[in-house]
């Protein structure tokens, strides 16, 4: 034990402030657990949510570099194949172009569109739709075609705009009957009417190819659209969507707001949810779409999240388990150190206070009375002639008249503070603090009287019954004269060995020696005579 003492007394003051205060007091300890699982618990909570939108910031910035690099593929791919139209509708307006003999006439046209890689058949069509030049036709004469129904023709015809028009998908009549997409421009004559259409076939292989490439993850798509919804390509590639509307599809109309930008929505086409980046290509009427499904970008961070919760969660939960079971220990070694130092300070023959308590009792209020200047009283009580009682009766009757007689003792002694021991054998003190002479004869009367009263019989006793004598002494602290608790149980004592000589069942001193309440009724009338 010294040992654990002496590596008690070595840890630092703060340390040992520390761990009294939640061995004193275990709920704080508990409550200390739970808030530090809490606020690890938060900082999860906080971290895995910030790794869950840098998931998303980082998806984001990979799709808007997609659809950046592919609108700019697509934009000058198309500036191309339109610039082929254009050289077209220059030689058209050229009255020396017009003059040159067929076949050259036709090489000199179609020269433009033999340089663009992707671009199929040229057409020229007359505004009855027609086929008036054909780039597929060397050697002339053209495919005998009308063109008359078809979209492109309809739309260059009715509008007056002479801007690039892309059709929708269809299956070329005119090339190997592929999946093509139309790119016509609007042929006027002098007089600024319509005169007819240049048209241009763009096989979708060409897009088909172009989007193949793109990392995009198991779920990701990539959507090549018309401004008015119709899809002229997809990723993944399914022919059955081509040429579909997604007009009005929670994944399209964000796109319609703004040049380019993102959202997260649900795909039209699979019900997939994704994180989209589009743009719009150029000047054209057209509009990429890069999607990443957020189940792909989540999935990473998914696993990272169940393990970091998993463990985070783990020790959360062990440190309120831990708190909790230390909490429980606390608590059951404090009711332990409660219960053994009741049992440390309780006469177990009496269920009084032993006389170790008394000692620190007494000594304590020695010392409150003298700095709060107060008066302190003592009271030393012994049972008459027990010695005869004890020969008399045994020492079982006598340990149950003690008994009797420190119940007569606690019943009588009722004020908060006041303070009841056995001092020793058949002794007892009682300490009342905060109370002058006269009080402290009141009760020691009172308990004089509830042990004559108790009228346990005792044969060898003068009056026949068990009593007792009472010394009391009072200390008072605004006198200034130096008292120790010592000499204050002397005094006391003293007046009780003038009590015994006064023949027993007496309480001294009388009260006439009490000066300051001489006109106080003497406390000291000692029933001499007893009334049985
Ligand atoms: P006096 O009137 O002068 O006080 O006489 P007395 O006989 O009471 O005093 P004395 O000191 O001679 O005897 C005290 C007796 O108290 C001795 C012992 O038999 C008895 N006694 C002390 N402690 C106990 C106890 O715990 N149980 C019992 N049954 N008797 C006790
Ligand atoms: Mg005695
Ligand atoms: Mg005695």
């Amino acid at each position: 034990m010294p040992t654990a003492l002496n590596a008690y007394a070595k840890t630092p003051m703060l340390f040992r402030k520390i761990s009294g205060a939640f061995v004193a007091r275990p709920a704080l300890f508990a409550a200390s657990g739970g808030f530090v699982a809490l606020v690890m618990a938060v900082i999860t909570v906080v971290s895995l949510y910030d790794m869950r939108t840098d998931a998303l910031m980082r998806a984001r910035d990979a799709a808007d570099g997609l659809s950046l690099l592919l609108s700019r593929d697509i934009e000058r791919n198309l500036e191309i194949c339109d610039l082929s139209l254009q050289a077209v509708i220059d030689g058209m307006a050229d009255p020396v172009v017009l003059a040159l003999p067929m076949p050259l006439r036709q090489r000199v046209l179609f020269d433009g569109a033999t340089k663009a890689r992707d671009l199929g058949t040229v057409l020229v069509a007359d505004h009855l739709g027609n086929i008036v030049f054909d780039s597929g036709a060397l050697p002339p004469p053209p495919r005998n075609a009308n063109l008359s129904d078809r979209d492109y023709f309809k739309v260059q015809r009715d509008r007056l705009s002479d801007a690039l028009f892309i059709s929708k998908p269809f299956v070329s009549s005119v090339d190997p009957p592929l999946l093509s997409i139309g790119l016509s421009r609007r042929l006027t004559n002098r007089k600024g009417k319509f005169s007819g259409v240049v048209l241009g076939t763009l096989q979708l292989d060409y897009f088909q190819h172009l989007l193949d490439g793109m990392p995009l993850g198991p779920h990701g798509s990539i959507t090549l659209v018309r401004t008015d919804g119709i899809v002229l390509m997809r990723r993944p590639f399914n022919v059955g969507e081509i040429g579909r509307s997604l007009a009005g599809g929670a994944s399209f109309t964000p796109v319609l707001k703004s040049e380019k930008g993102s959202f997260v929505g649900v795909a039209i086409l699979d019900g997939e949810q994704r994180l989209y980046s589009f743009r719009h290509i150029g000047k054209y009427p057209i509009i990429i779409e890069v999607g990443f499904s957020t189940n792909d970008i989540y999935a990473q961070w998914q696993w990272r999240a169940c393990v970091i919760g998993g463990v985070m969660g783990t020790l959360c939960l062990l440190l309120v388990l831990m708190s909790i079971l230390i909490t429980r220990q606390f608590r059951e070694r404090l009711e332990i150190e409660q219960r053994l130092r009741i049992r440390a300070d309780t006469d177990s023959l009496t269920g009084l206070s032993t006389r170790r308590a008394l000692d620190i009792a007494l000594q304590f209020e020695t010392r409150r009375a003298k700095r709060d200047r107060r008066t302190l009283s003592v009271l030393m009580l012994d049972i008459d002639t027990f010695k005869l009682f004890n020969d008399r009766y045994g020492h079982v009757a006598g340990d149950k008249a003690l008994r009797t007689v420190a119940l007569c003792i606690k019943e009588s002694v009722l004020r908060q503070g006041d303070f009841a021991g056995r001092y020793g054998g058949e002794e007892f003190c009682v300490i009342l603090p905060g109370t002058a002479l006269h009080g402290a004869l009141h009760v020691a009367q009172a308990i004089r009287k509830a042990v004559y009263d108790a009228a346990i019989p005792h044969s060898a006793s003068p009056l026949g019954i068990v009593t007792i004598s009472i010394g009391a002494a009072t200390l008072d602290g605004a006198s200034g004269v130096e008292m120790t608790s010592s000499q204050l149980i002397d005094c006391a004592d003293r007046e009780l060995y003038a009590a015994k000589a006064a023949g027993g069942n007496t309480v001294m001193p009388p009260a006439q020696r009490d000066e300051k309440d001489a006109n106080v009724e003497s406390p000291l009338i000692a029933e001499q005579a007893p009334q049985l």
